[in-house]
């Protein structure tokens, strides 16, 4: 038998965040953003459950490649675009949408030799100053766009740097929507948190992501709250039980120390798995469905929980890491990130099923 830690991906709680994200965005178009394995859920699985979306955004031309191949038809779009002119090939070959945000690839596309068809994003620096042109080079980004004979359309496309905190999304919308007012183009601006939060983002494509997982994109408001159900629960079993007495130290560094005899667990799950190593002690975890805590320092392959109040817990019983029961924004608080990185960070060695 494999080590019991398995990932459970749930299809039906992905369908139904789809559909709150559909809710929400009034009219837009719905690009759903799988990239990084649609957020550590499975590439192929992801695309088939969220299969009712207007197109996904993705990083990796070979997942492109490998979801057209399954037969998807809905526009792929590339949010880094194309790297090389051999990836212009195959966006070519598989009617792949590309985001441009650099002279290089405009040049790049200029040297390249082919006719018709191509979908840009072209994509504006509002402010995240990350990708993107500046406003004031759309103009003549726009005239070399258009010249292009390779060029079916152009969406314009910005990027919020402070959708999920107070400072919002203002003064980039404002920059935007100036900029984007003279050309009569599709327009995408928002990602999860402000598909939740500004309905002025929505515009003709909204870009979820992490809520069609079932996580918050705030720090402030639950996925319950929003109606968003968790689509992965990480789950293991307990392995080991021991009872130590007051005053003896748990895992390397000895760095948690029992205040009074105790019952303790370990747990098949640690950070080869994909389990934050800075959720020391402290991290919510249920045993049995009842909250406990770990102990101590996470391990390469093994936690130690707290089973003191769990009298029944035993060699083989059930431990859920995050998911149906727990959310994934908590455990991702107590190791100082984001449920994003603890999502996108399990690793292959965790079978997922669904
Ligand atoms: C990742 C990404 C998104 C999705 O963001 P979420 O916060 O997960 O909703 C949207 N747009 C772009 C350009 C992205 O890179």
């Amino acid at each position: 038998m494999p080590r019991p830690i398995q990932a459970r991906i749930d299809l039906s709680a992905l369908e139904h965040n789809l559909q709150v994200a559909r809710r929400a965005s009034s009219s837009a178009r719905i690009m759903a953003v799988i990239k990084a394995a649609a957020y550590g859920h499975g590439l192929l699985r992801a695309a088939e459950a969220l299969k009712t979306a207007d197109g996904f955004a993705l990083l990796d031309i070979r997942d492109a490649v490998q979801l057209r191949e399954a037969g998807l038809r809905q526009t792929i779009l590339l949010l880094e675009g194309f790297f090389s002119a051999d990836d212009l090939s195959l966006v070519a070959e598989y009617d792949l949408a590309c985001v441009i945000h650099s002279p290089q690839q405009i040049a790049m596309l200029e040297a390249y030799p082919r006719r018709g068809g191509l979908q840009v994003w072209l994509k504006v620096n509002s402010g995240m100053n990350r990708l993107g042109f500046a406003p004031q080079e759309v103009p003549a980004v726009m005239e070399r766009l258009n010249a292009h004979p390779a060029v079916r359309d152009i969406t314009l496309m910005t990027h919020f740097s402070h959708a999920d905190e107070a400072a919002g999304v203002a003064a980039q919308l404002e920059m935007f929507n100036a900029l984007a007012a003279p050309y009569r183009l599709a327009r995408s601006l928002a990602n999860s948190a402000a598909l939740l939060r500004y309905p002025a983002t929505h515009a003709d494509w909204v870009r979820p992501g992490i809520m069609l997982y079932g996580a918050s994109p705030f720090p402030e408001v639950s996925a319950q709250q929003l109606g968003l159900r968790p689509a992965m629960t990480l789950h293991s079993e307990i392995i080991s039980v021991r009872e130590l007495d007051k005053g003896e130290h748990i895992g390397y560094g000895g760095q948690f120390r029992t205040e009074t005899n105790m019952r303790v667990g370990v747990v098949a799950c640690g950070y080869a798995d994909g389990y934050p190593r800075h959720a020391a002690t402290g991290a919510p975890v249920l045993v049995e469905g009842q909250r406990t805590r770990t102990l101590g320092r996470v391990s390469m392959d093994m936690m130690t929980v707290d089973l003191s109040g769990l009298p029944d817990a035993k060699i083989g019983s059930n431990v859920t890491l995050w998911g149906e029961g727990l959310p994934v924004e908590e455990v991702a608080y107590a190791a100082g990130t984001i449920s994003y990185e603890l999502l996108c960070a399990l690793t292959v060695r965790v079978p997922t099923y669904s």
